[in-house]
Parts: structure tokens; C-alpha cells; sequence
């Protein structure tokens, strides 16, 4: 279970609406970006695609860096290297036809010239920038063949005698996504601003000036509209008092809302499942191994949980292949052997498929049959499977389709999510809310819940990361296995590779052509995923190339992991689509394109999809030189040792815990603000500030950072 909440939007604004009119009038409740004047449906998805649902979120979108458009630089004074704000009049054009055709512009002041060139233009551009025409071009200085040139500056037209006022303020740089464009985003976000200074927007400030840091308001100003004065540096790396002020009331929040959690878990009950039918030892003789000493040790801290009737709120960490599954598969029976029903949920369809293929295989024999719920199940076969649900079939294997309307539950005892880094916390709430119970008495029963990840974080973090959740660690692999030999290439050596994977294929063995995100964009990633496939299929014509990315249907990934699974595919170029879970034993090679971009943890989960088997595998990290500094020992790291906790240990040590916890790949405890390495003194700090808060301010702070009490208080 992450901490990172999701934050009901309607009921705060609701709330936050009722509270505030009275103190003035004019104010208006944070509302949803999608109701925004001139945002339809496809740009609000944008903006959720970087986590920004409602005004709050805009509010705390922070800048990437800042640009300097409050003063024009004369023309002869530009240095390369830097980024400037020029004007002067258009004095030369032409198109170059050289290896692309590209349009060239001299642009002049009295002090000197510079060239404007513009790769793809348009018919449109050549007309702006006419011989004579005055422009203002906003753009990067670099040396060029014909002196000084901006690459596709920003460019706009100056009618004679309107200079248009230059901003009185640095211009911010937001993080964004293909698809929603800076001006846009920066638009939107600088609006929303503007509302919250001068009072439109409801932003109420019980913390006001603490510790010296400034109001909220001030934050908001000097993090979205500095001077051009202002230190830069402090506001990116986010030492500036206006930055701390934001991290200080985040911790806090944060603070809080555990502290009302843990008072909420008090009145939780769950059922006590003991297995009386012997079902659990029936499945242990099933397997054909015998579990490994830390596989029995978990099993029995589960059992013991599971046998309390305060609710189980387990993670279970264990490292690739260190045989989660199992485990789990033995909760599950002691959930079944004590009459319950439990869920199994995977983040995609390929993991749930593959959950569903070894439960079956185990299950089967001791009469057991697995409800199957996906997206892809419809019609008569998903009201069949409803049916069995309902009717208190005891297994129910799927992805977040077991949590959707409609799916009902007769007495739904254990939940087992996998793999949840995946998994959004409030898909994760919606499960437990299917088996949550009014028990009458002031209590509610909710499931037991067990959450597996394979994302080790180093046990200085653990605290904070899982505050109130209780940690079992697989910390021993099954015996035999290999540890998986890894090395680092040029990814101009991609011929020798292209050898080396067709000896591999000779030798009966699969292979992984990893191609991973290069942008913020799945579109991207397929595309190159595509030419990377298209390409090993003209250079391996002996062997079947498959290929599988997330823009595919579900149904096609299926098909085409199903047939790796089968070893008719031979070569599987893939996005990070088989990051997790992914369990084919006869694939013993794993190319990873541009590794230098992809965390350490997500790199050892990516490599953790080869040595399965009893062979010597191996994976070969491709990266783009020149390397840094810091990216080449990160990728040290991946060649010095297979073990992910000392992965996750050096990753903290190199990159702080604030990008350890806070990438995508781990969706740990996620701050948006606060940084845990660099607000460390914050931290702690923020008890005796949460002392001197009264009851409607814990509320307003919860609210605004975490989202609606009630809601995470049923986790
Ligand atoms: P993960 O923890 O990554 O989910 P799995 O549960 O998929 O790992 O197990 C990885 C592989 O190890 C599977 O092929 C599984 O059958 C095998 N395995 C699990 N436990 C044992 C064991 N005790 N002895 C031998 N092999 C095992
Ligand atoms: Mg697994």
C-alpha cells in the first residue's frame, strides 16, 4: 500500500466551498481542471497524465526552470550557451535546400546581427518573417556556421510603435506532456495563480507566516512569478524560503493525515480466517518443490495475521523471482479453507493472466475454480463470472476490473494485490470498500490485505515510505539460480549484439529487446519500440520477432506473450510493458535500449525477467554516450550486483531519497513538493507544529494536500 493518496476532488470542494463563504464572499472552492473555461475532455486527460486533476494541483505544479524575458538583449552583445530575449528587424531570407531544407532568417539591430533557422516551417512562417518585418524572438544562442544563431526561437511580430510591455516577471518552465503544450499549461497554471493572490480562489491559510517562510500566498508568487532578481538556484533546487514554505506544509499534512489513519484503523475489525479444512497443507504438498526457508517463515506471519480479526495490512517485499506467488497462493488457501472468498488483483492483463494460469494449475486439483475477471471478459462470460461472485465463489483472479460497478462480492475476506507500484491507491480503496461491512457497532470489516512488491527501498526509508503497514521480506532466492551476468555497450556497437542475440536464438533460447521510455509519451515509446522491431525482424529473418507495447490492444499484447510463452516467439522487442512480473524461464538474454534513462529499480526489475531458468543469462545495458558522472555509476551499480536491495541502497545513496521514492517506478510515498533528503530538518519539525493546529485546520490541510479524510481513513 502506497502513501500516496489520491484526493477526492468533489467532496473538497464541496467543503471547502461551505467553509469559506462566509469569510468572503467572492471566493470560489478549488474546482476541477476539466470544468475550466476552453478545457475539453482530451486536454484535462493531459493534465491528469501529470497529475493535475483540480486549481490545488496547478497551484502546486512547480516550475523546471525559469526564462528571462524581462529585457531585450541587444543583438551584439549575445553570448552563446545562453537563453535571450532579442529584437530587431528581419533583413535577410532564404531556403537552404541542404541535407534538410531548412528556412534561414537574418535578424538585426543596431548593434549586430543574428540567424534565425527553422527546420519544418511553414508557408506561414516565411510570410512572418518578410524582409523589413519587426520581430521579438525569444530563443538559444549558439555558434553556428554563419556566427551567431537561434534554432526555432520564439518569434512574434511588432507593429510599429506597439512594442508589447515585456512581463515584469521571470517566465516559468513547467514540466508537461506530449500533447498539452507549455503555453498552454503555463496559461492555465499562471490563471489559476492569479486567482489565489487576489482572493478569487478560496485558499484559506491557517499556517500563515510559520517560521519565517512567508504566507502561502507569498510561496505561490515567488515560485510562479519571481523577480528577475530572484535565486534561481534556491527555487529549483528548492532551497528558496518560498519552496520550504510549500515542502513544510505538505510534511505536515502529511503528518496529520497518518496520525488520523492510524486513530481510524482502531475501529476496524476483520474476520478471523482459520483454515480447518487442511486446505493450505493440501496445496503445499501440490508444489513441486519445497519452499525456501524465508518463503516459510512469510507464510507463517500471513497465517498469523490472517487468524486475527485486527485487518492485515501486510506488504510483502521480495525480490524478483524470490517466489511471491507462492506465498500468496498460501494465503489464498487459507482464506478458501476458512470459507472466505479471496481476490488476487494484477496491474495489467498479462500479469493477471499468468496468475491465473499457476492458480489454476494449483487450484484445480483441490477443486477450486477461479472466477476470471478482465477487462476483456464481456458479455455473457462476465455475468457468468458476476454471478459466481456474488454467489460466494471462493477465488477471484483479475485486474482492476474485480473493482468496478457491478462486481459484487458474498464475502470477500482477502484481497492480494501484486506487483503495487501499479496499482493507484484509490483502485486499491474501491477493492477494500467492496468488502467493507457495517458490523453495527461503531466498526467496520474490511479485507484482509496483502500487498506484494518487488521494489525493495532500503530499510531507512521503509518507515516513512510504509508508515503503518507491516513488512515481510523474501530475503533468500529459490536454490539454483544464476546470478544474471550483466554488461554495459555503446549503443553504436548494436551490430555485435544483433550477433550475439542470433547465437542465442540458435541455441533454442529466447531473447528481450527492451526499448524504454523516451519520452513522457506511450505513443513515443511504441513508435520506437515499432522501428526497433522492424528493424531486428529484416536483420534475424530466420527467427520470429515479436513485438508488444502498451499502445496495443489488450487482447494482442495477450496473444503475443502467449506465444513467447509458447517459444514461437523467438525475440521480443518490448516497451517497459513487461517491466513486472513477467515469468518466461527459457528467455536467458535481455537488451536494454537506453538505459542510462531508466532507474535502478526499474532496470532490475526489467532485468529480473531473465535468469528464471537453471542457464546462465545474461543482460546487456546499451546506452547513449557521452555518460555522467552519476549515470555511470548508476549503471556500475547494475554490473556489480544482482541483489535489489543493495540496488536500492546504492540508488538512495546516489540520487537522495526524495528521487528514490519519488519515480514512477517505485510510486512510493510521493511528495509533490517536499524532498526527504533535503527537508529532512522539516521533518522533523512538523510534530510540534501539529500540535498547535486546531481541529478545522488539520481539516483544511488535509484537504488541500491528501485529499478527503474519510476516505483514506478506510484504507
Ligand atoms: P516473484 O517473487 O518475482 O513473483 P515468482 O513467484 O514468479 O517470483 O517465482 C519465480 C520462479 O521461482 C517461478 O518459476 C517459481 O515457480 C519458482 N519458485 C518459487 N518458489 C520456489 C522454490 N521454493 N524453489 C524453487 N523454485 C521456486
Ligand atoms: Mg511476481
Amino acid at each position: 500500500m502506497t502513501w500516496r493518496w489520491t484526493r477526492s476532488r468533489t467532496s473538497r470542494a464541496e467543503r471547502a466551498a461551505g467553509r469559506n463563504v462566509a469569510s468572503k464572499p467572492s471566493n470560489e472552492a478549488p474546482r476541477p481542471i476539466a470544468e475550466l473555461h476552453g478545457v475539453g475532455p482530451a486536454i484535462a486527460a493531459k493534465f491528469k497524465a501529470l497529475g493535475l486533476v483540480d486549481e490545488i494541483d496547478l497551484l502546486f505544479h512547480r516550475p523546471l526552470r525559469y526564462e528571462d524575458r524581462t529585457r531585450i538583449t541587444p543583438i551584439g552583445r549575445l553570448r552563446p550557451s545562453t537563453t535571450t530575449l532579442v529584437q530587431g528587424r528581419v533583413t535577410h531570407q532564404e531556403v537552404r535546400f541542404g541535407r534538410r531544407k531548412s528556412l534561414l532568417v537574418v535578424l538585426a539591430d543596431d548593434s549586430g546581427q543574428v540567424v534565425l533557422r527553422f527546420f519544418n516551417f511553414y508557408p506561414s512562417q516565411q510570410r512572418q518573417f518578410a524582409v523589413g518585418n519587426a520581430m521579438r524572438c525569444f530563443g538559444e544562442v549558439r555558434f553556428g556556421p554563419e556566427g551567431y544563431e537561434m534554432a526555432h526561437p520564439q518569434c512574434q511580430v511588432i507593429r510599429e510603435g506597439f512594442d508589447p510591455p515585456l512581463p515584469d516577471h521571470l517566465t516559468p518552465v513547467y514540466p508537461t506532456t506530449a500533447g498539452l503544450g507549455q503555453a498552454k499549461l503555463a496559461e492555465r497554471i499562471l490563471e489559476t495563480v492569479d486567482r489565489a493572490l487576489n482572493g478569487s480562489l478560496a485558499l484559506p491559510d491557517p499556517l500563515g507566516n510559520v517560521q519565517g517562510l512567508g504566507t502561502l500566498a507569498d510561496a505561490l508568487a515567488a515560485i510562479h512569478r519571481p523577480a528577475a532578481t530572484a535565486n534561481l538556484d534556491a527555487l529549483i533546487d528548492g532551497y528558496d524560503p518560498a519552496v520550504q514554505r510549500l515542502a513544510l506544509e505538505e510534511l505536515l499534512a502529511h503528518h496529520l493525515a497518518l496520525a488520523r489513519l492510524n486513530r481510524a484503523r482502531a475501529k476496524q475489525h476483520a474476520d478471523s480466517l482459520i483454515d480447518n479444512t487442511g486446505l493450505v497443507d493440501r496445496l503445499l504438498a501440490e508444489f513441486p518443490f519445497t519452499p525456501t526457508g524465508a518463503q516459510t517463515r512469510v507464510i507463517g506471519e500471513i497465517a498469523a495475521d490472517l487468524s486475527g480479526t485486527r485487518p492485515m495490512r501486510r506488504l510483502l517485499q521480495g525480490d524478483v523471482g524470490s517466489g511471491k506467488t507462492l506465498v500468496a497462493a498460501a494465503a489464498v488457501a487459507q482464506a478458501i479453507g476458512a470459507g472466505a472468498q479471496a481476490a488476487i488483483i494484477a496491474p495489467t492483463e498479462i500479469l493477471a493472466e499468468q496468475h491465473r494460469e499457476n492458480f489454476s494449475r494449483w487450484f484445480d486439483p483441490l477443486g477450486i475454480e477461479a472466477v476470471w475477471l478482465a477487462g476483456k471478459v464481456k458479455g455473457k462470460a462476465r455475468q457468468e463470472a458476476l454471478e459466481k461472485l456474488a454467489a460466494g465463489a471462493p477465488l477471484a483472479i483479475g485486474t482492476h476490473a474485480l473493482f468496478q460497478e457491478g462486481v459484487e462480492f458474498d464475502r470477500l475476506r482477502l484481497v492480494v494485490v501484486d506487483e503495487q507500484h501499479r496499482f493507484g491507491v484509490g483502485q486499491r480503496l474501491a477493492l477494500a470498500a467492496k468488502g467493507a461491512e457495517d458490523t453495527g457497532r461503531g466498526q467496520s470489516r474490511i479485507p484482509h490485505q496483502l500487498v506484494m512488491t518487488a521494489t525493495p527501498i532500503p530499510r531507512t526509508l521503509a518507515m516513512t515510505a510504509y508508515a503503518g503497514l507491516e513488512v515481510s521480506v523474501i530475503d533468500e532466492l529459490p536454490p539454483g539460480r544464476k546470478p544474471v551476468t550483466t554488461a554495459l555497450i555503446r549503443d553504436d556497437r548494436r551490430g555485435e549484439l544483433v550477433e550475439r542475440i542470433r547465437a542465442q536464438l540458435a541455441a533454442g533460447h529466447q531473447a528481450y529487446w527492451v526499448c524504454p521510455l523516451i519520452e513522457e509519451s506511450d505513443l513515443l515509446e511504441a513508435e520506437a519500440a515499432e522501428t526497433t522491431w522492424e528493424a531486428l525482424k529484416a536483420q534475424l529473418p530466420d527467427f520470429d520477432v515479436g513485438l508488444v507495447h502498451g499502445r496495443m490492444k489488450a487482447r494482442d499484447k495477450q496473444a503475443v506473450m502467449a506465444r513467447f510463452k509458447a517459444g514461437e516467439i523467438h525475440l521480443l522487442v518490448a516497451t517497459t510493458v513487461i517491466e513486472v512480473g513477467v515469468d518466461v524461464p527459457n528467455a536467458g538474454l535481455m537488451i536494454i535500449e537506453n538505459a542510462e534513462r531508466l532507474g535502478l529499480s526499474q532496470l532490475h526489475q526489467l532485468r529480473g525477467r531473465v535468469g528464471r531458468g537453471s542457464e546462465q543469462a545474461a543482460c546487456v545495458l546499451m546506452f547513449k554516450p557521452p555518460l555522467g558522472e552519476l549515470a555511470k555509476a548508476r549503471l556500475e551499480v547494475m554490473r556489480e550486483t544482482t541483489d535489489g536491495f543493495r540496488i536500492a541502497e546504492r540508488d538512495l545513496e546516489l540520487r537522495g531519497p526524495g528521487e528514490v521514492l519519488g519515480t514512477r517506478q517505485t510510486g512510493m510515498l510521493r511528495f509533490r513538493i517536499a524532498d526527504l533528503a533535503r527537508d529532512a530538518d522539516r521533518v522533523e519539525q512538523v510534530p510540534e507544529l501539529a500540535r498547535s493546529l486546531k481541529r478545522a485546520d488539520v481539516d483544511v490541510l488535509i484537504q488541500r494536500w491528501i485529499g478527503d479524510s474519510e476516505q483514506f481513513a478506510d484504507v
